[in-house]
């Protein structure tokens, strides 16, 4: 943009490195109450001193920030641009205020103003640009970047409407817009002198250059601006402040100039919305893709964004020379939603600075990796080429191109193999063509990633074996993790404390450290005080509980959990139907070892998921008819909990004692939710799925209650599977069944849960159901027992946190320096 202006102004009189005292702290923040948000005695509001203090902590961080920059400067070295859709951040304020340890400064400041820092922080929204794992992944890796203090920036786009608000109502979810910016970002400072000009539609033209060269020129496109919004993402006590940098979409200004100059001025500018709808608002979609021109409009516009930005940083320093550009810059793409960085990276090398394909192709496969986040099926992107040709025609033209190349290397490995072809190639055949996202970013990355051990091995011998054939160099496992700053200190410092005063402090920085807890668990003394911290956090969520779901949990009863989002393969109902299990023993009277329990559900179906609503909705029928019944209160809670969100779990994992990890095996990629539980002192029942299977080994399968079909046998299962058969075998089940088929849970709404008694009875049930549920009940009440007997329930629970070491991001990230990235830190 401004590049041309070459003249800089001269800065003098910044800021000295102002010294950030507690008074000074105070001062700032009657400043930008005052100045900056022009408020005072009169306007006086929670609102508006959360701000103030957001400004106040910002000014800490932009002075970091622009330190850390300029460190790097002088010193160039390899960087990391993380490729996301999603970051599912929720709040800063109190993880900046932790980060940056200014912990007791604040809260001596705000005493002058008559309020805490807790209440404050619950003024701030949430950003939740995100649905669910994959954005809290990349969110937990921003953090253990900076902490580990590595040269990482994050790049996403600057959604105006969040994940949606999910409120209950007639036991229904229903979907309200997250308008999150509404009273504005205080953390964001904007870039517009960085912002980029995005190519769409229009058709593609060979030029010949005077050299006689032929070129390929992308012509009459519409042109969108992308705006770059930077967030500071500090590291833990180091000094260091990354960036997460989002794009936002605006027209550009020549925007249907046509139009403009045939007179209709207002239409002209009114049609300013195409361009801004592009970063409206965030798909809902965890694990399926639903295909929308608009969402591949904003994978594109996230790709060319970044790249041009970085391509020009690169020119101004090296030229058009691109030789070493992979030895100083990486691509880490989250999941196949960034794919198009592949081609789009081409295009901007050849057609932008003149590369031959065969260079432009070394820079690419050299600085591109992959992170594969999914084993379904239908959660794998596929794009028409149709939708390309029209969307996106340049870029079309490439990966046909790449496609041919990379079928030539086929041919070459497996000569006269036309079906291998056929299976490999990056177009899938049929009526209409299909552009297979994950094998582009494959064939186009050096550096292909699972996110769990179990996850991996079933990407190399099963969706990717035939690449794993050809590459088996590219493949390696990160297992996930997340960051130990917000997942323990933060949102449970009692426990924090609790750990310090035991092993002092060094575990935030290096939680490899918290193994030392393990010499405690015979303590009796230490048992009884992790005892009263878990049973302060149950206070806390009950007092949620109660006022979100007007439900009353008892926290002296076991409060089992399961949160994360309704899918079919997280299997929900199979945790209804234990649910409706235990319901049927206290109303027959069987009440031989039986614990009582609180158990609590939460979290977002995709608007368009009919079966997961379902299932919201059974949740809720079940948790009413279970509430409402006095002989079941002494034995049985049951609520769903609504707008699961960042925030919540903040509040919901430090109270949990037994957590639901229940997915269908060989589903669930890893499951980070697993972890946050574990650290916290919960402990599991679960399948060996994902990470799952990593956490039993950790803290030793003695310790976790593990149920259910294992990967190795699924294939024979789905063979032979007669659910009716298996219903028939258990009496358990079928009573359940039959309770739920009688309209129990339904009495004004006949036949309401047929489509789930379906689903468990049909002989195709990808998720098991029916197959597992006698096994969980039996690890049910294993759980049940082990909950009798406190003081071995709570050295369990000690044991859990203390073997959760290697489920820290900074565990993650090293790992993804070391075998990937090869940074340098700095
Ligand atoms: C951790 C987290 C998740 C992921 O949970 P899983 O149980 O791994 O699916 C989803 N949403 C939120 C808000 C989270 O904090």
């Amino acid at each position: 943009m401004s590049n041309d202006v070459k003249k800089k102004a001269k800065v003098s009189n910044l800021p000295k490195a102002k010294s950030f005292s507690e008074k000074s702290l105070a001062d700032d923040l009657g400043h930008h109450f005052y100045y900056t948000l022009g408020r005072d005695q009169l306007t006086e509001s929670h609102h508006y001193l959360f701000q103030a203090l957001a400004y106040t902590v910002r000014d800490r961080l932009v002075a970091k920030c622009r330190k850390t920059l300029h460190a790097r400067a002088a010193e160039p070295s390899k960087q990391v641009a993380y490729l996301s859709l999603e970051f599912l951040m929720g709040r800063a304020l109190s993880n900046a205020i932790l980060n940056l340890d200014l912990e007791d400064d604040v809260s001596q400041a705000l005493q002058q103003y008559g309020c805490d820092l807790e209440s404050l922080s619950e003024a701030e929204h949430d950003a939740g640009l995100g649905n669910g794992g994959l954005g809290r992944l990349a969110a937990c890796f921003l953090d253990s970047c900076a902490s580990l203090a590595l040269p990482v920036t994050g790049y996403g786009i600057r959604y105006e409407y969040g994940m949606f608000n999910q409120s209950i109502n007639n036991c229904q979810q229903i979907e309200q817009p997250d308008n999150w910016l509404r009273e504005g970002h205080p953390w964001e400072i904007s870039a517009p002198e960085q912002s980029q000009r995005v190519k769409f539609f229009g058709h593609v033209e060979t030029h010949k250059d005077k050299n006689g060269r032929v070129h390929r020129v992308w012509v009459n496109s519409q042109d969108v601006l992308a705006v770059p919004y930077d967030v500071p993402v500090p590291g833990y006590q180091n000094d260091v402040v990354n960036t997460l940098r989002l794009w936002k979409s605006e027209a550009t200004d020549e925007f249907d100039l046509e139009e403009f100059n045939a007179g209709s001025y207002t239409e002209a500018v009114a049609k300013k919305n195409l361009a801004e709808q592009i970063t409206m608002v965030l798909y809902p979609n965890d694990a399926s893709e639903n295909g929308k021109e608009l969402r591949l409009r904003q994978q594109y516009f996230l790709c060319s964004a970044t790249l041009q930005h970085i391509l020009s940083q690169w020119v101004q320093k090296h030229g058009n020379n691109f030789d070493k550009f992979h030895e100083f810059q990486v691509f880490q793409l989250n999941d196949t939603h960034p794919s198009i960085a592949v081609p789009e990276l081409m295009r901007l090398l050849m057609d932008d600075y003149e590369l031959s394909w065969d260079d432009a192709w070394q820079v690419t496969s050299r600085s591109m990796a992959y992170t594969n986040h999914t084993l379904l099926p239908e959660a794998l992107e596929k794009w028409s080429t149709a939708l390309f040709e029209y969307l996106l025609p340049r870029i079309l033209e490439i990966i046909y191109e790449i496609n041919a190349r990379f079928l030539t290397q086929v041919t070459y490995q497996w000569p006269g193999d036309v079906e291998k072809q056929r299976a490999m190639s990056i177009i899938e055949e049929g009526p209409s063509p299909q552009i297979r996202m994950a094998y582009l970013a494959i064939v186009g990355s050096y550096s292909v990633n699972g996110v769990a051990a179990l996850h991996t091995q079933l990407l190399t011998s099963g969706l990717f074996a035939d690449f794993y054939q050809l590459w088996p160099e590219r493949f390696n496992n990160k297992t996930n993790g997340v960051t130990p700053r917000r997942w323990l200190s933060h949102c449970n410092p009692k426990l924090a404390a609790l750990i310090t005063e035991k092993i002092s402090d060094g575990w935030v920085a290096d939680f490899s450290q918290i193994k030392q807890l393990r010499h405690y668990f015979d303590d009796k003394k230490f048992i009884a005080q992790w005892q009263q911290v878990k049973t302060d956090n149950k206070k806390q969520l009950a007092a949620l509980i109660q006022k979100e779901c007007n439900v009353e949990f008892d926290p002296s009863m076991m409060f089992d959990v399961q949160v994360k989002r309704i899918h079919e393969y997280k299997r929900q109902l199979l945790n209804i139907l234990h649910v409706i299990h235990l319901y049927e023993r206290v109303r027959n009277n069987e009440l031989e070892d039986f614990t009582p329990r609180c158990i609590l559900f939460g979290g977002k179906a995709a608007p368009g998921y009919f079966m997961a609503k379902l299932i919201i909705n059974l949740i809720c029928n079940v948790a009413k008819v279970v509430n409402e019944d006095p002989a079941c209160k002494p034995y049985l809670r049951v609520a769903f909990l609504p707008n699961y969100n960042v925030s919540a779990m903040e509040v919901i994992s430090p109270a949990t004692d037994l957590s639901e990890q229940i997915s269908t095996v060989g589903k669930e990629a890893s499951g980070t939710g697993n972890m946050k539980f574990m650290m916290n002192g919960a402990l599991t029942i679960g399948t060996l799925d994902g990470a799952n299977i990593e956490i039993s080994e950790a803290v030793g399968l003695e310790n976790f209650f593990l149920f259910g079909a294992r990967s190795e046998q699924v294939a024979d299962i789905h063979a032979h599977y007669q659910p009716q058969t298996t219903i028939d075998n258990s009496p358990n089940l079928q009573r359940v069944l039959q309770l739920l088929a009688s309209g129990h849970f339904n009495l004004f709404e006949p036949n309401k849960f047929q489509p789930l008694i379906d689903s468990i009875k049909d002989p195709n049930d990808q998720w098991l159901t029916a197959y597992d549920f006698d096994s969980y009940v039996e690890a049910q009440e294993k759980a049940n027992i082990a909950y009798q007997d406190q003081h071995y329930w709570q050295q369990l629970s000690i044991l859990n946190t203390a073997a959760s070491g290697q489920f820290s991001s900074d565990r993650t990230i090293s790992q993804y320096n070391q075998d990937i990235w090869k940074l340098s830190k700095g």
